[in-house]
C-alpha cells in the first residue's frame, strides 16, 4: 500500500498516511489539530525500487563475451 505525505494548512504539520490508490484523493484529517484542510504534498513516498533497480542494472549489463569464440 503506497504511503502519501500530507501537510495541514491549519497548523503546518506534515504526516504520512497509507492509502489505497482509490483513496489517494480523499481528504485527510490532521492528526495534530484535527483540521480537515490538508493537502497532499508528494504523489507517493518512494519506498520501493532498491532491489528492482539493481536487478535492472544487472540485466542491462550483459557479460562481455566474444561472438566468435
Ligand atoms: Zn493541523
Amino acid at each position: 500500500m503506497p504511503m502519501y505525505n500530507f501537510v495541514c494548512r491549519d497548523c503546518g504539520q506534515t504526516f504520512d498516511v497509507k492509502l489505497r490508490m482509490s483513496q489517494a484523493g480523499d481528504p485527510q484529517t490532521c492528526p495534530v489539530c484535527g483540521g480537515g484542510d490538508t493537502r497532499k504534498r508528494i504523489g507517493a513516498v518512494a519506498s520501493v525500487g532498491g532491489s528492482a533497480r539493481s536487478a535492472a542494472l544487472a540485466v542491462s549489463a550483459p557479460p562481455v563475451s566474444s561472438p566468435f569464440s
